[in-house]
C-alpha cells in the first residue's frame, strides 16, 4: 500500500440499524429522505464509508425490501461519492429466510455486512448459520462485492478462516470488530489486541464500541492503527444522558481525535484504496 495511504482513517458512520426508535430518540432518521440525509451529514463530515440499513414505513423497524433501499442508495450515490455498505442482518432474533436477507446485493452495493456467525444479544438470539453465510459469500463472490466481515466474539474469525480456506471469502479481508454486544465480547482494550492478533495478516480492520464504549473503542482504533465506526445505530449519545444529535456530529468527534493524534481522514477515493475495492 502506499505509504502515505496506510496512515489514513477509514470512518464508517452506520446511520440507523434496525431497532431504534423516534421514542428512543428523536433523532434516528428512519424514512428513506432522512436516512439519506443523515448518510450526506456523516459523509460531509469525514466518513468514507455509510453502513446503512432501510426501515419499514409501517413499523419504523428494519427491513430487507431492496425498493425501500434503492431510494436511500440512489440519493446516496447521486450526492455523494461514499463507499455503500448494505446490510445483510435483517432484523436480529426475527431469523427472516436467507432470500429476503439478500434482497440488497441487487442494489450492488461496493460493500455489504456479513456477520460471521451466531450470537445472543440479551434476550435475541442472531442467527447467522453456515448455510446463510455460505449463500451470502457466494453471492459476493459472484458480484464482486466485498464483505465486511463482522465479528462479535473469537469464534467468528475461525468462521471466517474456515470460509477462507473454502475459497469463499477473498483476502484480503476486512474485519468490524463489534464488540460490547450484551452476551457478546465486552468492549475493551485486551479485546482489541486479542481480535488485531488472530485475524489473518494482510487484513484491515475497524472497531465498533456499543454504547458508551464507542468513543473509548474509537480512540483505541485510532491509536492501534486501525479504522473506527461510529453512529446512531451503535450509540445513541453523543455523552451522559446527553443525546447525540446526528451521526455527523460522532464522526465529526473522530475527526477531531484524528486530528490531534495525526492520523488524516480517509476519503472515499482513499479508502477504496485501503481496503482493495479498486
Ligand atoms: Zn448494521
Amino acid at each position: 500500500m502506499e505509504k502515505n495511504l496506510s496512515n489514513k482513517l477509514i470512518i464508517t458512520a452506520a446511520l440507523t440499524g434496525s431497532s431504534i426508535s423516534k421514542a428512543d430518540t428523536k433523532y434516528i432518521p428512519i424514512t428513506p429522505e432522512e436516512i439519506a440525509d443523515s448518510g450526506i451529514g456523516a459523509w460531509k463530515a469525514g466518513a468514507s464509508v455509510l453502513h446503512i440499513h432501510a426501515r419499514d414505513p409501517a413499523t419504523g423497524l428494519g427491513t430487507q425490501d431492496v425498493k425501500i433501499f434503492k431510494q436511500v442508495v440512489d440519493i446516496l450515490r447521486k450526492e455523494t461519492d461514499a463507499i455503500l455498505c448494505l446490510t445483510t442482518s435483517g432484523i436480529p432474533g426475527r431469523n427472516l429466510p436467507t432470500e429476503e436477507r439478500l434482497q440488497p446485493l441487487a442494489l450492488n452495493p461496493e460493500m455489504v455486512s456479513f456477520d460471521a456467525g451466531s450470537v445472543n444479544m440479551r434476550d435475541k438470539v442472531f442467527i447467522n448459520s453456515l448455510e446463510f453465510l455460505t449463500t451470502l459469500a457466494k453471492e459476493t463472490i459472484a458480484k464482486g462485492i466485498k464483505p465486511e466481515l463482522e465479528v462479535f466474539e473469537p469464534g467468528m474469525v475461525q468462521n471466517c478462516i474456515y470460509f477462507l480456506e473454502k475459497g469463499l471469502l477473498k483476502q484480503p479481508m476486512h474485519f468490524q470488530f463489534v464488540l460490547g454486544v450484551p452476551g457478546a465480547m465486552p468492549a475493551t482494550a485486551k479485546s482489541l489486541v486479542y481480535m488485531t492478533d488472530i485475524i489473518p495478516s494482510g487484513s484491515t480492520w475497524s472497531v465498533i464500541g456499543i454504547g458508551t464504549r464507542q468513543l473509548p473503542m474509537a480512540m483505541m482504533g485510532i491509536a492501534m492503527g486501525g479504522h473506527v465506526r461510529v453512529g446512531l445505530e451503535d450509540n445513541i449519545y453523543y455523552s451522559k444522558d446527553v443525546l447525540a444529535e446526528s451521526n455527523a456530529q460522532l464522526v465529526e468527534r473522530v475527526v477531531r481525535i484524528a486530528k490531534e493524534y495525526g492520523r488524516e481522514v480517509a476519503r472515499p477515493e482513499d479508502a477504496r484504496k485501503i481496503l482493495s475495492l479498486q
